[in-house]
């Protein structure tokens, strides 16, 4: 009978060691230790032994009974521990590729151009969307009469507001609750009432910058315009400036960058349609009403402001032919500037 419990014992601990699902290990926990096991008969019958015999065969049947419990409990951890871990999962299936996402190219140039800014000492700010007509044009020297005022030019509210039209909005609310120096950029949507066309659309967004401190020239707006204008496109790039006209600065200009794709020598260009030059924007010196709008001395303080169209740079920069592309969510666009860092 010793030989017997022995035999028992080393083919169940096999069986369970050998196992790596819970299902099977269950059934031979049954097998082995259940109510009809082999063992629990042993047991059963060991009231029918010789005395003499009792305790050792009883003995021999308890440390066979601990043993198969031991294997079952270690097996059964040890089957948990694979699952907890994945490890049971098959590498040599295919893998599920994960959806990554990607920056808009919108996105993409608000973080490349913020950079380029801070780089010079700017600093970022954020406005409203829906501002009032003394933000949007007041305080930007934009009279009553003035015909970017006209209904048919903007978005108007029901309860007066606006939505704003620049974010030239974001420069007034800083100056009326910061006195000089400045050095600011604001990024973000604006919008106009527009015809959508593969070059206008009702939305759209601005980079704007401010400038205003002791003795700030105008040489210092080229200057800057420039090094942006080599850090975006490319070292080599020239700025044209041209006289032009904006409410709220005087001088204004509107200026120019050289085309960094033909270097003005292709008659053919797409991008510059052969002249050499493509406009970005605008910009000046900060006219000395708007100062006076926001109580700042116009004696004491100089100025210069410029914006950009974000769309325009980025279908100059990524050669795109239709602006509605930006804010048609379409992901075999969008999924194009993936790998565009
Ligand atoms: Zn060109």
């Amino acid at each position: 009978m010793l030989e017997e419990l022995l035999q028992l014992q080393e083919t169940a601990v096999e069986k369970i060691l050998a196992t790596k699902q819970l299902k099977v290990l269950e059934e031979l926990r049954v097998q082995y230790l259940g109510r009809k096991s082999q063992l629990r008969q042993i047991m059963a019958s060991l009231g029918e032994l010789p005395a003499d015999q009792r305790p050792k065969i009883g003995q021999a049947a308890g440390s066979t009974q601990n043993a198969i419990k031991t294997a079952i409990s270690n097996q059964l951890k040890l089957i948990r521990e694979v699952e907890e871990s994945g490890s049971h999962i098959d590498v040599t299936l295919p893998g599920r590729v994960p959806i990554s996402g990607t920056s808009h190219p919108l996105t993409k140039l608000s973080y490349e151009l913020t950079d380029i800014f801070r780089g010079m000492g700017f600093e970022l700010f954020d406005g409203p969307e829906t501002e009032d007509e003394y933000h949007n044009f007041d305080a930007l020297n934009t009279p009553q009469d003035h015909p970017a005022r006209d209904l048919h030019d903007t978005f108007y509210l029901k309860d007066g507001g606006l939505l704003r039209t620049h974010t030239s909005t974001v420069q007034i609310r800083l100056m009326e609750n910061q006195p000089p120096p400045i050095r600011m950029i604001s990024l973000g949507r604006c919008y106009r009432k527009e015809t959508v066309d593969a070059t206008h659309h009702f939305a759209f967004h601005q980079m704007e910058g401010l400038f205003v401190d002791h003795n700030v020239s105008f040489a210092d707006l080229k200057g800057t315009i420039e090094a942006m204008g080599r850090q975006l496109l490319g070292p080599r790039t020239q700025v044209r400036f041209r006289s032009h006209f904006f409410p709220f600065t005087e001088p204004s200009v509107e200026y120019d960058f050289s085309c960094s794709i033909c270097s003005g020598e292709n008659r053919e260009c797409r991008v510059c349609k052969g002249t050499g030059w493509i406009e970005i924007a605008g910009a000046g010196m900060v006219d000395p009403a708007v100062f006076e709008s926001v109580g700042y001395d116009p004696e004491t303080y100089t100025g210069f402001a410029f914006g950009m169209g974000l769309e325009r740079i980025a279908m100059i920069r990524y050669g795109i032919d239709d602006v509605r592309l930006f804010l048609e969510n379409d992901l075999r666009f969008i999924r194009q500037f993936s790998k565009i860092q």
